[in-house]
């Protein structure tokens, strides 16, 4: 099997290649024209061709080719569908803020979770995504637009806590000062709920954004939308974020998508603060995209409003997320399932 260059960090970079005898400044040389962007190793023009040909041998360079760009017409969001080396689709979404560009990550191709509102959990899953190809959708996306991303959202495709240690080799590299250098900081993490890699990931203590799918405040009515649920129940997952916020010092931020008549009553809203109570944490509401097969509608803005009022009472900060893109299916999993529905994938 021939070695993934780009999901090495630059240590392991370097022990590639002084044992298989060269000296330890080509993997200076190397690791630049990665960065640049190269896609094979004959384009690296300052290495001997003996180490060219090493490389083009033993290891491969992880590229996002363009498969489809979408750009909405309300907004700059930008969608890509990305293709791997083997064919593999996902799909990255770049949002304009006043503070800079944001980009929403995939991680896996499909999920296995299954969540009934998620057009990604409804078409399956095929594979997690190398450290690298997580990586690749950044540096297309900048070299496509000309621009420089600041912030990151794994928020994109697939469960980033299932494919646990490929992601933590993403925040390393991404966020590491010979790489992209985009600080933890500006990093978020969503999840539907490991448990276990909740408890895991708050080891490392990395700075970045903990953000949680809830989208329910009891057991019975999570379960009927997300099946992680019955597997780690809301009791467990709230007490895994108390700790998380315990042991990291980083506030922890919920998701919340409303839908209509499902999750969306006062009596919820309640619920929800209750069990919020004293942890240090914001909610974002974001009024539930329909995705084709799920029946589901986005709550009425009045109930958005009732239900952020009640919060507010119990002293629980919330706020209704702004949806970008709503033109071009900008929430993953929408292009790609239109996509594959029309070529017959
Ligand atoms: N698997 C991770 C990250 C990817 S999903 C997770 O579930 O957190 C990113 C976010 O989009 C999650 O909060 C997910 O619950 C939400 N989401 C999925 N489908 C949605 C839809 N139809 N409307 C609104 N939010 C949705
Ligand atoms: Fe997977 Fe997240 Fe979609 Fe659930 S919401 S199916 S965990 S991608």
């Amino acid at each position: 099997m021939k070695t993934d260059i780009k999901s090495l960090y630059y240590d392991e970079l370097e022990n590639f290649i002084t044992e298989a005898g060269f000296p330890k400044f080509r993997a200076k040389q190397v690791h630049g024209w990665l960065n640049k962007g190269v896609t094979r190793f004959d384009e690296m023009r300052n290495i001997p061709r003996n180490l060219a040909e090493f490389l083009t041998a033993s290891s491969y360079i992880s590229v996002a080719n363009i498969e489809k760009k979408l750009v909405s017409r309300y907004d700059k969001t930008v969608k890509y569908l990305f293709r791997f080396n083997d064919g593999e689709f996902v799909e990255t979404v770049v949002m304009s803020y006043k503070h800079g560009y944001s980009i929403c990550v995939s991680t896996q191709v499909g999920c296995k979770m299954g969540c009934t509102f998620c057009a990604t959990g409804r078409s399956g899953f095929s594979r997690s995504l190398t450290a690298s190809e997580i990586l690749a959708q950044i540096e297309a996306a900048q070299r496509d637009l000309n621009v420089r991303i600041s912030n990151i959202v794994l928020m994109g495709m697939g469960e980033p806590l299932d494919n646990f240690d490929n992601v933590i080799r993403f925040l390393r590299l991404v966020s590491s000062e010979d790489g992209l250098n985009i600080g933890m900081r500006h990093i978020t993490l969503s999840t539907c709920g490991v448990v276990p890699k909740i408890y895991e990931l708050m080891k490392y203590k990395f700075a970045l954004t903990l953000s949680v799918s809830l989208h329910a405040p009891d057991n019975e009515t999570r379960s009927k939308t997300m099946p992680i649920n019955n597997r780690y129940p809301i009791e467990e997952l709230i007490k895994a974020c108390r700790d998380y916020f315990d042991t990291t010092g980083r506030r922890v931020s919920f998701e919340y998508a409303m839908i209509d008549g499902v999750n969306d009553t006062d009596s919820c809203a309640e619920k929800l603060s209750n069990l919020l109570k004293g942890l240090n944490c914001h909610v974002n509401l974001i009024p539930v995209n329909s995705v084709k097969g799920t029946g589901y509608k986005k709550s009425r803005t009045d109930r958005q409003q009732a239900f952020i009022s009640i919060l507010e009472k119990h002293s629980i900060t919330a706020t209704v997320r702004r949806t970008l893109g709503s033109d071009i299916n900008a929430s993953c999993g929408q292009l790609k399932r239109n996509y594959t529905d029309k070529s017959g994938g």
